[in-house]
């Protein structure tokens, strides 16, 4: 198979659908090229020579054959020779991904260069300055990747050349000066590794290719595809590109350009840049980079081809672009393109703009936006009302408030992140190997960088609050401490960041909930919140393209408030147990349990009643029009028992017990595996009077919500069945109570009763089970366990392992195990159906409110999915997803 693609002059063997083939990169820069847009030629090596080198070491000559051709094509194309000492050919070799991975994986600037060609150069450009700065950079990059000799020792030898030659900057040095560091740099070179640079370009060249390669497998580069679940088998292209020069001059420059706010969303070009400087000057923070708008009077030509370029590219992709580009000697080149990272806020303005603009349709708006990015709009932000004075103000490159412990290295970051702590990462700048520190980081704070700089790309992506270019901080890594103005700030010192304003504050300070949430419990109109608006109106184009329906899972009347508000259509699982924790219904259940005959029982039933009447009928209101499912007692009775002491002796002076009696029942209702004991329907089977307790509550509280105008629809759910005889005896009781209340009563309301299918025999016997359930429900948390036999609250020890090693892809209590839970599940909707082809079917676990669980009960055809409140926006778009 074809291994080398080659771009230039025009056209190009690739188009921006060859990513898999190409990486991100390398069908951008064909497709640019065949738009005509100013791209230096080059050749990409597609990523299958990544993985076939990584698995076997190996690279054969017909491959060799190719680049050689590749490489003799761009020499045509390009007028220089690669190895010619007159007029030499440079190139870069760069990684890239078909998903991108910034900054994860390394590139080589100006290859080709030896101690003859730099000479070449020179004369060529007339401009040794720039020659022996391009030369000294290659020397460095090229050691530090393929060599492996330590980037700060060249950062060590460059800082003395600066002091000794009495200069503050890199581009204060003569070219004699630069001539003698890289004699410098070749004796270090020749130190640490015990060999001559090579000075052959071809050496060169295969070098920088297999460093490339190589540096898939680097720790940062593994970490950032686990925690973005990229697959580690797709391997990196690499791009051979002539090079142009952003460092010859002042009339040359290279930038980084966002063709909207990737903050806000909103429709301006924002970038930034730097003049004579070449490369990763600006992402890696080394100078302050100028706004873009400074280039229209530093670069005037170059400016007017960029703001062209950029409103075609986007015209073109069709979405917001990140572009890298470089200015040589007054003509644009582009060197990248990539749909550009941004917050959920730009994303939502950006794509319901985009509609606008008539550039894409409300489908795709729906469709760009993932489901569990809306996350990050539920974020806090600090309270208005606090009056603290901010200590400094950096760029806000990543929305949220975060408060933390100040931290100035990534390892001890993570080190104290994993013994429980709040950390904020501290830096001047990062870099790619910080990456695990900001994974392990609540937010991230640096002093120098941009807004396109490596940690604010990182952290947004990540949903991250972070605040970037705060130059006010001075930070001492032996004292391990920053000084802001007068502020001294220690590592362990708490700090709170506001990622949206860009404000550092000392201390740990309160914090407000976002415009989003604030609209939803009615703290803020709608008319002043133009993010909520946005957000409702994609939300609302969601709903029309989706097919299932979205309930949440809501204990009080109040979350069964925020659920509505965010577009819940009726709750999915009602806890009633969970009612029982509050205040002194404990006692009164507590009485319950304790119980030693059925009058104790019923006198104890009896004070429950109505405190559950009244919860379910506020659950009712919140929920008019919509179906309530309210779960029966489920969980084993021991777990409402006191925990001795103080509790223990109340509770038995309020039962007239001793102390020694009551801890004789409580010890007899010990159980040595609750979570497969006397819990669920087995509960109302021994004692049926709970079941026509909480059976009562719930239509005594149906017909006083009626009789109040709401339209209700309970559905009743037994827990924890395995045969159809359980669910037969509760619900022979459940229909004897609606009989009584209705006929005391005076009045009808309509219910359901229905099973939750939580262990593998209900499952396996659906179709007898749908003879007496008007409704199934899938309780994904216990079928779970109960399928893999692994106990959801003690898998914290090993899952993790699991993961880790790849013995399983995904935490099946995250992501629901279509292979055997699903297997389960999708017999169980067929075998129920077939008995009842009206069956109603949803889920209730955990795995309702995340995208690709949701995807599966699309598939196997579920009525509704619930799910926790804050997880209703993101189940409604993924709903929509799974039927777009
Ligand atoms: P990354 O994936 O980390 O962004 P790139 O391969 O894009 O790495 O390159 C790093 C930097 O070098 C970028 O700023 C890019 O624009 C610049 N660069 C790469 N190739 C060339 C080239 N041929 N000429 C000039 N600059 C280049
Ligand atoms: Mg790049
Ligand atoms: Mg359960």
């Amino acid at each position: 198979t074809r291994s080398v693609y080659f771009f230039g002059n025009g056209s190009a063997d690739g188009t921006r659908d060859m990513k898999t083939i190409l990486g991100g990169k390398g069908a951008n820069l064909a497709e640019m090229t065949n738009l005509g847009v100013p791209v230096p030629p080059g050749f990409t090596i597609a990523a299958h020579r990544c993985v076939s080198y990584l698995a076997d070491g190996l690279v054969d000559e017909a491959f060799r054959e190719e680049v050689t051709r590749a490489l003799e094509r761009l020499e045509e194309v390009s007028g220089k020779r690669f190895g010619d000492a007159s007029n030499p050919l440079l190139v870069s070799v760069r990684s890239g991904a078909s998903v991108s991975m910034p900054g994860m994986m390394e590139t080589i600037l100006n290859l080709g260069l030896n101690d003859e060609t730099v000479e070449g150069l020179a004369k060529a450009s007339g401009n040794p300055r720039f020659a022996y700065d391009s030369y000294r950079r290659f020397l460095q990059m090229y050691a530090d990747v393929v060599l492996g000799v330590p980037i700060a020792k060249f950062e060590q030898l460059l800082g003395s050349k600066r002091v000794t030659n009495g200069v503050t900057t890199d581009s204060e040095l003569s070219a004699d000066a630069l001539r003698a560091l890289v004699h410098e740099y070749q004796q270090l070179i020749r130190f640490t590794t015990g060999h001559e640079f090579p000075m052959d370009p071809q050496v060169q060249l295969w070098g920088a290719i297999e460093a490339v390669w190589n540096s898939w497998t680097l720790k940062k580069a593994v970490d950032y595809r686990r925690v973005n679940s990229i697959p580690h088998t797709l391997g990196t292209g690499v791009n051979i590109v002539s090079m142009v020069f952003g460092n010859m001059g002042e009339d040359s420059g290279t930038g980084v350009a966002f063709t909207r706010d990737p903050s806000t969303g909103e429709r301006r070009f924002y970038g930034e840049f730097l003049v004579n400087a070449q490369g990763e000057d600006v992402v890696a923070g080394i100078r302050t980079p100028l706004h873009i708008d400074d280039m229209e009077t530093m670069l005037p030509a170059a400016y007017t081809a960029l703001m062209a370029t950029q409103d075609r590219l986007e015209k073109h992709f069709r979405d917001m672009q990140d572009i890298e580009f470089t200015v040589e000697r007054g003509t644009l080149y582009l060197l990248q393109t990539r749909t550009g990272k941004r917050t959920t806020a730009a994303a939502l303005r950006i794509a319901l703009d985009m509609v606008d603009e008539g550039l894409i349709s409300q489908r795709e708006a729906v469709l760009r936006m993932q489901p569990n990015q809306l996350d990050q709009l539920l974020h806090p932000v600090i309270s208005s009302d606090v009056r603290a004075t901010a200590l400094a103000v950096g760029l806000p490159a990543s929305p949220g408030a975060a408060s933390g412990i100040v931290v100035f290295d990534p390892d001890v970051a993570e080190r104290r992140h994993a013994a429980g702590e709040q950390v904020i990462l501290v830096r001047e700048e990062t870099t790619p190997e910080d990456f695990h520190g900001i994974v392990a980081a609540r937010a991230v704070l640096t002093a120098r960088g941009g807004m396109t700089s490596h940690a604010a790309v990182v952290a947004r992506g990540m949903g991250k609050c972070a605040i970037v270019g705060c130059t006010a901080l001075e930070i001492s890594h032996e004292q391990r401490s920053m000084r802001i103005g007068e502020h001294v700030i220690n590592e362990g010192d708490w700090i709170t960041l506001d990622g949206g304003t860009g404000r550092v504050f000392a201390g740990d300070l309160p914090t407000q909930p976002s415009e989003v949430m604030r609209v939803n419990n009615g703290a803020l109109s709608a008319a002043d919140a133009p993010t909520y608006r946005g957000f409702a109106k994609l939300m609302g184009w969601a709903d029309e393209d989706r097919r299932l329906r979205v309930r949440a899972n809501a204990d009080t009347p109040r979350d069964a408030r925020v659920a509505r508000n965010f577009g819940a259509e009726g709750i999915g699982l009602c806890r009633t147990e969970h009612m029982f924790f509050e205040g002194e219904r404990i006692t009164a259940m507590r009485e319950m349990i304790v119980a030693r005959d059925l009058g104790g029982r019923r006198r104890a039933l009896e004070k429950l009643l109505p405190m559950q009447r009244a919860d379910f009928e506020g659950i009712f209101q919140a929920m008019d029009g919509f179906p309530v499912t309210i779960r029966l007692l489920d969980p084993p009775l021991h777990e409402f028992l006191p925990h001795g002491g103080e509790e223990s002796t109340m509770l038995a002076q309020s039962l007239g017990l001793t102390r020694p009696e009551l801890a004789r029942i409580v010890a007899a209702l010990h159980e040595t595996n609750p979570m497969l004991g006397h819990r669920g329907c087995r509960l109302g089977i021994v004692y049926p009077e709970i079941t026509e307790m909480q059976a009562r509550a719930i239509f005594e509280a149906a017909v006083r919500a009626h009789r109040r105008g709401i339209d209700v629809r309970p559905e009743i759910m037994v827990p924890l069945v395995s045969d159809v005889s359980e669910l037969r005896h509760q619900r022979e009781i459940i229909e004897r109570a609606a009989d009584q209340v209705m006929g005391v009563m005076g009045e009808r309301v309509p219910y359901l009763i229905g099973t939750m299918i939580e262990l593998p025999r209900a499952a396996l016997t659906a179709g007898e089970i749908a003879t007496e359930a008007d409704f199934f429900s899938f309780g994904t948390n216990d079928l779970t366990q109960t399928t893999f036999g692994l106990s959801r609250d003690d898998a914290g020890r090993f899952l993790p392992h699991y993961i880790d090693k790849g013995i399983l892809a995904e935490d099946p209590f995250q992501v629901l195990d279509r292979k055997g839970v699903g297997k389960l599940i999708s017999w169980a909707v067929r075998d129920g159906r077939a008995t009842r082809a009206d069956l109603k079917v949803g889920i209730c676990g955990e795995h309702g409110g995340e995208p690709q669980s949701v995807a599966f009960c699309h598939e196997v055809g579920f009525d509704y999915v619930s799910c926790s409140p804050y997880r209703v926006p993101v189940a409604r778009l993924a709903a929509a997803h799974a039927a777009l």
